[in-house]
């Protein structure tokens, strides 16, 4: 049997990683568009403030690949599926068949219309590359700011604290709040980061972005009048299923999912921060997003494709480390 996992992330390696545990025979291609070993993406703050090195990141050793017999295809994307034929297209027009499929492609930083126009100047803050990129910039950098919400936004505030870093945060909210689920904290929090030093803007947005002789001038809509070497920005995390379309599979924002992490169209399954699994206490579907929720999903979606019926279970609320202060989130750790 032969299984493709499209994403060489936590979901997708750890669903490999499963099947070829469970069953040294089955035949398991990984297909990662990242040139990199597979990495743990949620160490790439600690790498950022060299509290870890490029090495402490990887998630699978060339060796374990070997050992494990996965043929991982690095730097390769894949454009498109075919679910009635049980083909999948890579970009260079390759076509390779499947007897299951695991669609494990994440998610990615978005910028909403009036961001859009100023893309160029917004450092991404999302992958290995990106952080090798900033972390040669890092000396000429003095100033930051950084706008948009979510834990990801907060973890990347303490990383540029760590590195001594001065920060002017932009957010729509009245407060900083980053979706927290701590209610105690929560609300402490903005005065906390005030305290840190951190310059908090509220009830604004970037509008538009320039570059000047010292790095770039930012508007605000409440005219304010910015300056900084360098911005960190994102509207939302988006999930990453171009590839996807023109197919019959069944997607919201994400690829819905049942517990067992099928999708509609049969043996494609999806795990990780591209997904949308019902969850019964908010009576909706939602991404489940996360490094533990990954590994969990991986898990679950790999013995499935090898005709295992586990469900997945959601976890909501995970335990993370901010600045020494103990804080919950329905994601993070
Ligand atoms: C800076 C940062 C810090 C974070 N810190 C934490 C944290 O402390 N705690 C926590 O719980 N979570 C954290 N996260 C989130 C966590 O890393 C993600 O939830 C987790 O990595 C999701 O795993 P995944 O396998 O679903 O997706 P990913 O890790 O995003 O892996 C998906 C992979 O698929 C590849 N891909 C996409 N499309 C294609 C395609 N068409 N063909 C081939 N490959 C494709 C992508 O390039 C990517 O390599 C952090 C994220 C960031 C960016």
């Amino acid at each position: 049997m032969k299984s493709v996992i499209i994403g060489a992330g936590v979901a997708g390696i750890t669903a490999a990683k499963t099947i070829k545990e469970i069953d040294r025979d089955a035949e398991v291609v990984v297909i990662g568009d990242e040139m990199f070993l597979p990495y743990k993406r949620y160490l790439l703050t600690e790498l950022l403030c060299g509290l870890l090195t490029q090495d402490d990141l990887i998630f699978l050793s060339l060796e374990l690949l070997h050992k494990l017999d996965i043929k991982l295809r690095m730097g390769e994307s894949v454009k498109s599926i075919e679910p009635s034929k049980k083909l999948i297209t890579l970009h260079h027009n390759e076509i390779i068949p499947y007897d299951k499929l695991l669609i494990a492609t994440g998610c990615i930083p978005s910028l909403g219309l009036i961001l859009r126009p100023y893309k160029s100047y917004i450092q991404h803050y999302y992958s290995l590359n990106d952080i090798l990129v900033l972390k040669n910039r890092l000396p000429e950098i003095k100033k930051c700011i950084v706008f948009g919400k979510g834990v990801s936004c907060l973890d990347l505030i303490s990383g540029l604290y760590n590195l001594e870093k001065q920060i002017t945060y932009i957010t729509k909210g009245k407060r900083a709040h980053f979706g927290l689920k701590e209610s105690e904290f929560k609300d402490k929090l903005h005065d906390f980061l005030e305290e840190k030093g951190i310059d908090i803007v509220t009830e604004d947005r970037i509008v538009s972005i320039d570059t000047s002789k010292h790095g770039y001038r930012v508007d605000t809509l409440r005219q304010k009048k910015l300056t900084a070497d360098i911005i960190f920005g994102w509207d939302h995390y988006t999930p990453n299923i171009s590839c996807i379309e023109n197919t019959s599979i069944k997607k919201r924002l994400g690829i819905l999912v049942n517990a067992r992490l099928e999708t509609s169209e049969k043996d494609i399954y999806a795990a990780g921060d591209c997904m949308e699994i019902y969850n019964p206490c908010l009576k909706k579907y939602w991404i489940n997003f996360g490094f533990p929720n990954a590994l969990e999903q991986g898990r679950v979606a790999g013995e499935n494709m090898l005709g295992r019926e586990e469900e997945y279970k959601i976890y909501e609320t995970i335990t993370f480390n901010l600045m020494g202060k103990s804080l919950k989130a329905r994601w993070w750790k």
